[in-house]
């Protein structure tokens, strides 16, 4: 592309606008060569603002002497290429979300804020062959010079970073021995070490499901396709992962390793550093800012070779990406649920797509939306029905509570089958949803409800510290003792909460060492990995917690897992209710017995004969799978048709109503291919955050004409005056609708 300085430079900036903005090159501006997917300086409405230079054309809407020029190219070589672009671009159109924003808030914090683009390269230390061969016993009158020269000879190459950690004092003893001519120092952006495609470690010896796997992705590397390895719990399918990802690194090329949640890439992460010579980085939100800008610089540049991160991570530029795999593909945290509502999962098979390489999603419990696509033979279905080694699937059961005496929500049976397991000196694993004391405070006497004034939510009870929390806004009230609306001293802590469950076990088993993980006990920066490596030393008896508790973490030792209070969810009229739930059993369950003694799953219900549970114990989850799509089917529900919902906040309801009434009219009239339009109506969660809330579905069994009708829309609501006093959003394939 050859650029004349009569061309005229479309920019992506970030603002709400959902278009490209028109500028020119300044006549003093020397550059001619300005790359597409730089980023260029310009002022907007008054502010100076960092966008990226998307297209150039030869004329512009605007009259030449409008265009305002350019102030500043702040890269000579393209942030995003070509394909990256692509990839962008289809974004915009798919969520119907502004382009600048797409495209400028993909980019780490600081190349947001203009900072140089550049990769730091680091000193490295390795010991001449004179250094190598010191007697350390020569040092003893030099003690600091002893412990670096001895700490250098066991290792081959080490940066001045960790030397500095080590010891401050490593700054003099450097000099003194770089002068000696022991040491040399050199710059690199890794570890020398690192840089091999050599593996650190030997392969394990796949089993013939494994070798399947590997197989079929090594023929399918180099062009796209996506496959779905279904895998119970401990099928190993990490070992399937690594062996592949050996495979790509034998061809020079880049892995992108997707997880849903950051407290999983630190297990991950130590089994590939021990697995691989390659240069591993990480990104997700809790990395500094300068920590994100180094590993996006370095997986851009191709200096290093593999990148794990959550859904964040997604939108890096490789300079050779060769594979993409994403775990645990069911995960609702893969689905972004504010701002660019997308789903991590859906936007990776796009990338695979115009890289023209595999993707390989991987989970026990699949989506129904993968199993659709199998159906559909869109993706191809590997599985592993075995677990590897010796451990053997967990056995499942259900515990009737109807008419059984209550210990805290625990009945005699189930404290027995705890009893039992705590005396063989195995762990207790027990699942609760509910973090908190209790989620309910209510009157006795009148039967008055704690609710929070800013939502339409119960407050829940919290005894650590003591106060009624709302879970929506986060608000905090003090906790009563007298009833506001009857003033009698009669009011009960209702239902249950892990904080709860927490103090009954403490007192029961005094001497037994329990551990809770839930948002509140892992809110300190450390805590949960403090808490994981307690529970894989041994240093723990039960396991008490949250969903996180069915996130893919290994807890070696457990042999009974539990799952109370799981009924109100048997119930719930969401239409994914079911394949969640189906999925949080199979995966609580999949933490029990992975080690040498055999697993034991017990769920307390007052639902023994509910199909669900019938089906998923005896039948497994493939089977229920099959059941819930069918059903999904027949209702025409997703994956078999396709929504998007519409939401409206407003601090007054009356600014909705006005904005409906002019918006009806509009949706009917761009109706042209029987677009399924449900509402306006209440979000299930009226009010929230002190804001009411409605919602508007759109739904279609075809997804082109749904994207067709939703981008001939929604050009027109800016366009409304009444759009100006609500805020409004769009959920292209949402997962809840709440
Ligand atoms: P998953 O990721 O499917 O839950 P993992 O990959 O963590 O399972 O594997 C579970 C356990 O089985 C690990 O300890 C792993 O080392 C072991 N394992 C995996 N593959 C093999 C194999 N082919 N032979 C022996 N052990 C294996
Ligand atoms: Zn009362
Ligand atoms: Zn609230």
């Amino acid at each position: 592309m050859k650029l004349k300085n009569t061309s005229i430079l479309r920019v992506a900036i970030p603002v709400i606008l959902n278009q490209l903005f028109d500028y020119s090159i300044p006549d003093s501006y020397a550059i001619k060569n300005i790359k597409l997917g730089v980023r260029i300086l310009v002022t907007f409405r008054g502010q100076e603002k960092v966008g990226i230079l998307v297209e150039t054309v030869l004329t512009s809407n605007l009259k030449t002497e409008k265009l305002k020029p350019i102030l500043n190219v702040l890269d000579l070589e393209p942030l995003f290429k070509t394909k990256d672009r692509q990839l962008l671009h289809w974004l915009c159109r798919y969520y119907h979300y502004p382009i600048g924003y797409i495209f400028c808030n993909t980019l780490p914090t600081l190349l947001k804020k203009g900072e140089t683009a550049v990769l730091k390269k680091e000193a490295y230390y390795t010991l001449t062959t004179i250094g190598e061969n010191i007697n350390l016993v020569s040092l003893s009158h030099a003690p600091k010079q002893q412990f670096f020269l001895q700490k250098l000879q066991t290792s081959k190459s080490i940066s001045e970073s960790e030397l500095k950690s080590v010891d401050k004092g490593w700054t003099q003893v450097k000099i003194a021995l770089l002068k000696k001519n022991w040491l040399t120092q050199e710059e690199h952006y890794f570890s020398p070490t690192q840089n091999s495609n050599a593996l650190k470690e030997a392969e394990l010896s796949l089993n013939p499901a494994q070798q399947q796997a590997v197989t079929s992705l090594k023929n399918a590397l180099g062009k796209f396709s996506v496959f779905l390895l279904e895998g119970i719990t401990g099928s190993g399918k990490t070992e399937v992962y690594m062996q592949l990802i050996a495979k790509v690194l034998q061809k020079n090329q880049q892995i992108l390793l997707l997880l849903p949640e950051i407290t999983l890439t630190p297990q991950l992460e130590n089994r590939f550093r021990q697995r691989f010579n390659a240069p591993i980085v990480i990104y997700h939100s809790k990395l500094t800012d300068n920590q994100r800008l180094q590993s996006w610089l370095a997986i851009q540049q191709g200096e290093a070779s593999i990148l794990l991160g959550t859904r964040s991570a997604l939108f890096t530029p490789f300079k050779n990406l060769g594979l993409i795999i994403l775990d645990e593909e069911h995960d609702d945290s893969f689905k972004q649920q504010d701002r660019l509502r997308f789903s991590a999962r859906d936007v990776a098979i796009m990338r695979a797509k115009i890289s023209h390489i595999p993707i390989l999603l991987g989970s026990a419990t699949p989506s129904l939306e993968s199993l659709a696509n199998v159906e559909k033979k869109r993706f191809q279905r590997l599985s592993l029905p075995q677990r590897a080694g010796n451990a053997c699937p967990p056995k499942i059961a259900v515990l009737d509570i109807r008419n059984k005496r209550m210990h805290q929500g625990l009945s005699a049976v189930l404290l027995q089958q705890i009893e039992d397991t705590l005396s063989q000196k195995q762990q207790v694993l027990i699942f609760l949803n509910r973090r908190g004391f209790a989620p309910r405070l209510m009157c006795h006497g009148c039967g008055w409800v704690a609710c929070c004034a800013h939502c339409d939510a119960n407050l829940v009870i919290h005894q650590q510290p003591p106060q009624l929390r709302c879970h929506h806004c986060q608000h905090q009230y003090l906790l009563i003792t007298q009833c506001p609306a009857c003033q009698k001293n009669d009011l009960n802590a209702l239902g249950l909460g892990t904080e709860r469950v927490e103090q009954f076990l403490n007192q029961r088993y005094p001497d037994k060492t329990i551990i809770r993980l839930d948002a509140e006990s892992t809110q300190k920066k450390g805590a949960l990995e403090h808490y994981l490596a307690q529970i894989n030393q041994g240093d723990a008896d039960i396991i008490l917690g949250t969903q996180m508790l069915a996130k893919g973490h290994h807890f070696p030792n457990v042999t009974l897992a539990v799952l109370l209070d799981i009924d109100s969810r048997l119930y719930s009229l969401d239409f994914r209710a079911p394949e969640k739930l189906a999925q949080l059993i199979t995966q609580v369950a999949g933490r029990s017995g992975r080690g040498l003694q055999q697993g034991k799953v017990l769920i307390q219900t007052r639902q023994p004969q509910h199909p669900l549970l019938i089906t998923l114990i005896n039948q497994g989850y493939s089977a229920f799978a099959q059941q819930a799509l069918t059903e999904r089917k027949m209702a025409l529900l997703p994956p078999y048709s396709y929504q998007a919902l519409f939401r409206v906040e407003v601090f007054k309801e009356q600014l909705a109503e006005d904005f409906f009434e002019q918006f009806m009219p509009i949706i009917e009239q761009h109706n042209q291919h029987s677009i399924l339009v449900l509402g306006p109506v209440d979000a299930p969660m009226r009010k929230r955050e002190k804001r009411y809330r409605f919602q508007l579905l759109f739904q279609s069994d075809n997804r082109a004409h749904l994207q067709i009708f939703l981008s001939q829309l929604l050009p027109h609501i800016n366009r409304l005056k009444p759009a100006k006093k609500i805020q409004w959003s769009l959920d292209v394939d949402p997962i809840d609708l709440y």
